[in-house]
């Protein structure tokens, strides 16, 4: 499906019952800083690799959906592994179950996949300190204004596939 370069990221859960491959690299990086990602991860913020359902493939073990409320108030779908409990991704209900929110964290080399942008920084923790140079928004942000050209195409091409179903 990808081109031959196509870089992947291996991850999974802590006990390791489910292993999941990224077919490419995401659209976008977000670190969200939103109380409600601090309440749901227990700490500071939120890092979520956006990226197409199709390109997360489920290598090993299987996941547990709970629907878990979110800022929108339109809830998440967030994917577990039933034995450990851990999260490794989530669909919110904007972008629909065709998209997936990927948590760095899971992944096996996660320093692979810095922050693109910063989200919600208006309830960040004041003793995180952003580096300079990076994008930054108090809340959220309009993709058409902040990713780059490919994902954008990316983008357009899934919109179209669900579009045609
Ligand atoms: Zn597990
Ligand atoms: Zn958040």
């Amino acid at each position: 499906m990808n081109d031959d370069q196509a870089p992947t990221y291996d991850g999974g859960c802590t006990c390791r019952f489910v292993r999941y491959r990224m077919s490419s690299k995401p659209l976008f990086v977000h670190c969200c800083h939103c109380r409600w990602c601090q309440r749901e991860t227990g700490t500071a913020f939120a890092l979520n690799a956006v990226i197409e359902a199709d390109r997360v493939e489920l290598l090993q073990g299987e996941v547990d959906v709970v629907v878990t409320a979110s800022l929108s108030g339109k809830g998440q779908k967030i994917s577990r592994c039933p034995r450990c409990r851990v999260a490794v991704w989530s669909n919110y209900a904007g972008a629909g179950d065709a998209v997936r929110f990927v948590r760095v964290g899971t992944l096996d080399e996660p320093d692979r996949l810095p922050p693109d942008i910063h989200i919600f920084t208006s309830s960040k923790q004041p003793w995180v300190v952003l580096p300079t140079g990076i994008q930054v928004v108090a809340e959220f942000y309009n993709a058409s204004e902040r990713w780059p050209k490919e994902s954008l195409e990316r983008w357009a091409a899934l919109t179209a596939s669900r579009a045609l179903r």
